[in-house]
């Protein structure tokens, strides 16, 4: 395994750490680290389509059936034995004419991720994946995480199911939906609700870690990263292997769109692919940080040479005006992405782009994802609105192949879905006019009936006619 090694990101420093040491940042320069490998001594296939491939699929054991390990070879930082897994990445990548519609492409060059079919209901499994199976090559007995739900969900679930490893979670107070915390608590997680949002529960949990030799699996940690690469070989795998022109993403912590980046120019500069494509990554507009800070700020990747002084500034303005993130969209409501080079580096290879869309037009375009009958927590419907807004204004042409990747399930926060598809206007902007949410325009509203036959039948032939 020594042909794997944890590598600082600022090609400054360039340090390097063996693959056995637990480090949440670069000792010498305090940035973040890599997974990396010595590639040229690694069995690569030739042809990309060969990649995932599993030859004599194994019956039993969890691992045998990872969407993340039958893409081992692009992630070879442990042996086959010490896998971690859940059964995670068995996802699909959807024709959904409708949500193309609304996007604004063709049907034929549009589709969906769904990420919401991993075994805990979002993409975080993959990474988790990687992160339990470098915990338990350390050792670790225990781990934790902060979280805005789903990192926290995917972690029990983990935990639970290898009978050996205790789950920490560091919970902002009032900021998870239910779906996520009736996770943590069916599986046993230690979960601890700290008085804070999520920018709070990160750095309590880096402390804790630090002072009391926890394992930390928030996404500093590089090998969840290195699981989460996996998404983008399923979405080529999908397309026969023909590269996208566009992938478009939501950005929390900005650990997906980073790991989206070093798997596609991983696959390119090992000549595995001829093309790489473009990167939006969509914050909510109540959350901007990515947006605001490469949009307005200019901050920009420059050879690694990341200006660190607007990041101080922008950070220093938040609490100087007591600005906290804000959105319904809650798996995104955070402000410091702790990911943020990892993901300027990201846009810089794949020529990308960040933006950010209203929360009103995430629930708008929740209600076209589900259309076609795929089902997305809102936070993931940044992707499909992102996607929207970057064709209206230009930048995705009309004719482009564009993925966008629904992060989450569903059912992780019927909430806000059930609010926008039942309530009438006042009582939606009493709930969430906070977050800008004015009015339900696609809406599916229930129909209140009578407990009576005739009454049933009259709206049921009312229902059909309007179809005709
Ligand atoms: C974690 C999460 C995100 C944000 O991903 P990052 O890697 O933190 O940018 C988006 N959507 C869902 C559903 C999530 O759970
Ligand atoms: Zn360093």
């Amino acid at each position: 395994m020594s042909l794997a090694f944890q590598k600082c990101i600022n090609p400054a420093c360039a340090a390097d750490y063996d693959i056995m040491q637990v480090l949440p940042k670069c000792p010498k320069c305090g940035n973040l680290l890599d997974v990396d490998y010595d590639w040229e001594k690694m069995a690569l296939p030739t042809r990309v389509s060969d990649l995932g491939k599993v030859p004599d699929w194994p019956s039993g054991g969890l691992g045998a059936v990872s969407g993340v390990w039958r893409f081992g070879a692009m992630l070879p930082f442990a042996a086959p034995e010490q896998r971690a897994s859940i059964g995670e990445g068995h996802t699909q990548l959807r024709r959904s004419p409708r949500a193309a519609s609304y996007a604004g492409v063709k049907s034929e060059n549009f589709r969906l991720q769904y990420e919401g079919l991993n075994p805990s209901g979002s993409f975080k499994d993959n990474g988790m994946a990687g992160a339990l199976t470098h915990a338990g090559m350390v050792g670790a007995s225990v781990a934790a995480c902060a979280s805005t739900g789903n990192t926290s969900a995917s972690l029990a679930a983990f935990a639970s199911a290898s009978g050996r490893m205790r789950a920490i979670i560091f919970i902002g107070d009032g900021k998870i939906a239910y779906g996520k915390l009736s996770q943590a608590l069916d599986y046993g997680a230690v979960t601890l609700l700290v008085k804070g949002d999520f920018d709070d529960a990160m750095a309590r949990v880096q402390e804790v870690c630090a002072e009391e030799g926890i394992y930390l699996v928030n996404s500093v940690n590089p090998f969840r990263l290195e699981g989460q690469k996996t998404t983008m070989y399923r979405v080529l795998e999908g397309l026969d292997w023909q590269v996208p022109d566009w992938i478009v993403c939501p950005g929390g912590n900005l650990g997906n769109s980073s790991s989206f980046g070093k798997a596609l120019y991983e696959l390119y500069d090992h000549g595995l692919i001829k093309k790489l494509p473009r990167l939006a990554v969509v914050n909510s507009s109540g959350a901007p940080t990515l947006s605001r800070i490469v949009n307005d700020k200019g901050l920009k990747w420059n050879g690694g040479a990341v200006d660190d002084g607007i990041i101080a500034d922008y950070y220093a303005g938040l609490d100087q005006r007591g600005e906290k993130a804000h959105t319904l969209a809650s798996a995104i409501e955070i402000n410091r992405p702790v990911n943020l080079k990892k993901c300027l580096r990201a846009l810089d290879r794949l020529n990308g782009v960040a933006l950010d869309v209203s929360d009103q037009a995430i629930l708008d375009a929740k209600a076209w994802v589900a259309r076609d009958g795929l089902g997305c927590e809102p936070a993931s419907a940044a992707s499909l609105a992102g996607a929207r807004q970057l064709v209206e204004k230009g930048v995705i042409d009309k004719d482009s192949t564009v993925v966008c990747i629904l992060t989450g399930h569903q059912l992780k926060d019927p909430h806000a879905t059930v609010a926008y598809h039942s309530y009438d206007e006042a009582r939606l902007q009493a709930d969430y006019g906070e977050f800008g949410v004015r009015t339900s325009q696609y809406a599916n509203h229930p129909i209140p009936v009578a407990n009576s036959l005739g009454d049933i039948v009259d709206v049921i032939r009312r229902v059909r006619s309007d179809q005709k």
